[in-house]
């Protein structure tokens, strides 16, 4: 997942998976001289939400004397979250939000010369988003969730250091080490389905322990471990950026957007 000269961008949110996974870094830092690590955080544009969000990720990286880049989605894509919830659309604000969110922490840790990207998503958000994609009949997007990264050209290789960790020890970490993070759920957090799969698999786990385990070792094993970098056969015709399509996604959004 690493190497011991690795300059890591972590994606810190401000809450408490990434600043857990920020501390462990940083202390598994002193262990390797070689190694950098720079917090990348993004403002998504929403008022009373990401505001504290980003002032916890500041304190927090100040406290550890770690560089902290923040990326704002009205300077990158020319709109906030709040602007894209109120007009009239065809998604809920998760679905534009997800995409934008991606285009911009890659863009950041390219940016910041980062050779990873590590996010904070636990086992439970890795078990829910198995079954996420299986409910959605998405198998293809399975082979990007592995949690060592794809080589993928054009973008960071993105980690995800907490993948066998369970969401009540990445919280009891948290408590323990006594660090303050944000607590309060975006209002725009459109989590329906998120939250069938999650009770779903909490129930599973009470009955049968290990089960949220098993569904991620499973989707481990169903993606092909080819080493070869994928190559993304198009560069976007608006951004130039990589794209299976003709027109990225990010463009498609801020398009229908406007
Ligand atoms: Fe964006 Fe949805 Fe997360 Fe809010 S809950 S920050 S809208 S992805
Ligand atoms: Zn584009």
């Amino acid at each position: 997942m690493l190497e011991y000269d690795s300059r890591i961008a972590i994606g810190v949110s401000g809450g408490k998976d990434s600043l857990g996974l920020l501390h462990i870094m940083h202390r598994l830092g002193k262990k390797f001289p070689n190694s950098e690590l720079v917090a990348v955080s993004i403002d998504e544009g929403v008022r009373g939400y990401r505001d504290e969000a980003l002032d916890i990720a500041s304190e927090a990286c100040k406290s550890l004397d770690v560089e902290h880049v923040v990326y704002a989605f009205k300077d990158l894509f020319g709109v906030r979250m709040d602007e894209i919830a109120s007009i009239e659309r065809d998604l809920v604000p998760c679905s534009y939000c997800g995409v934008l969110r991606r285009r911009a922490l890659n863009k950041a840790a390219l940016e910041v010369n980062a050779d990873r990207l590590a996010t904070g998503h636990n086992l439970d958000d890795i078990a829910q988003t198995v079954m996420l994609n299986i409910l959605r009949g998405d198998i293809n997007r399975l082979h990007m969730m592995h949690p060592g990264g794809k080589r993928v050209l054009g973008f960071v290789k993105r980690i995800k250091p907490f993948c066998e960790i369970p969401e009540r020890e990445t919280t009891l970490y948290a408590y323990l080490e006594g660090f303050r993070f944000q607590e309060l759920p975006c209002p725009y957090a459109d989590e329906a389905m998120r939250n069938d799969a999650r009770s779903f698999l909490n129930r599973m786990e009470v009955k049968r322990p290990g089960t949220k385990f098993t569904v991620y070792r499973t989707a481990i094993k169903m993606i092909p471990t080819n080493e070869n970098p994928v190559t993304v056969r198009n560069k976007c015709k608006r951004c130039g950026e990589p794209t299976s399509q003709e027109i990225c996604r990010v463009c498609q959004i801020i398009e229908s957007l406007s």
